[in-house]
């Protein structure tokens, strides 16, 4: 399948999702991930209107980046290990994955100008999963200001790999419920209006959940 069949379907799918939940597919951006394929089919996945696009490392990043540039919108969606911090702060548009002191203080070291990040929690409680538990998120939202670096744009999470639409749809809103208590409080280094959330196989869920932001790598580019 070219990129742009299955953009196509993937946006009827979206549409159907929105028009449930009564939402503008407009609102939501699709991030094609594109760290399982060639630079040849993300320049094909630019092409096809995917503008957004995510890596989850620092090699697999630098490589697209190099060849790429800044004609697409790039989305560090892995973990970050803070040494890594320094060889692509600069270059990435968005951060999905901060999730701790040291790496806002590196990041804070080491940007030239303010970076939109998304706190990464680990909704599901999953020991496999990066993010900060969700009783922790408000306190560190807090203790990042005066980092002029860095820009809380929102909340991201990954739902554990199981199809069971009810246990899905719950992460989604516990997520969505914590982005609603942060974005309230509208902070000035938080104005935290985003939601990171839905991959392949659920970000129709996601959306009707109220993602702003889906990652999509093996339905899409893959
Ligand atoms: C790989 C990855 C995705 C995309 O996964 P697919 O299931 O291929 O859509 C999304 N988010 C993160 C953090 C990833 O590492």
């Amino acid at each position: 399948m070219t990129v742009a069949d299955n953009l196509a379907e993937m946006k009827q799918i979206i549409q159907h999702a929105c028009k449930n939940c009564e939402r503008n597919p407009d609102d939501i951006t699709i991030i094609g991930v594109t760290k399982y394929v060639s630079i040849e089919r993300a320049r094909e996945a630019l092409k096809a209107g995917v503008k957004n696009l995510g890596e989850n490392r620092r090699e697999g990043f630098l490589e697209k980046y190099e060849a790429i540039g800044s004609d697409a919108a790039w989305h560090f969606i892995g973990s970050l290990q803070s040494r890594k911090v320094k060889d692509i702060i600069n270059e990435v548009d968005y951060i999905h994955s901060l999730d701790r002191k040291s790496l806002a203080k590196e990041i804070q070291k080491r940007a030239d100008k303010t970076v939109p990040c998304f706190v990464q929690v680990n909704v599901s409680g999953e020991d496999s999963k990066h993010g900060l538990d969700p009783a922790e998120v408000e306190d560190f939202i807090h203790s990042l200001k005066g980092y002029d670096k860095i820009k809380i744009v929102g909340l991201m999470t990954m739902a554990p790999h199981i199809d069971k639409e009810e246990e899905l749809r719950a992460v989604f809103r516990k997520l969505r419920a914590l982005r609603d208590i942060i974005r309230d409080q509208k902070l000035d280094h938080a104005p935290c209006e985003w939601l990171s959330m839905g991959m392949s196989n659920d970000y129709k869920l996601a959306i009707e959940e109220g993602a702003t932001h889906i990652r999509v790598g093996s339905s899409l580019v893959g």
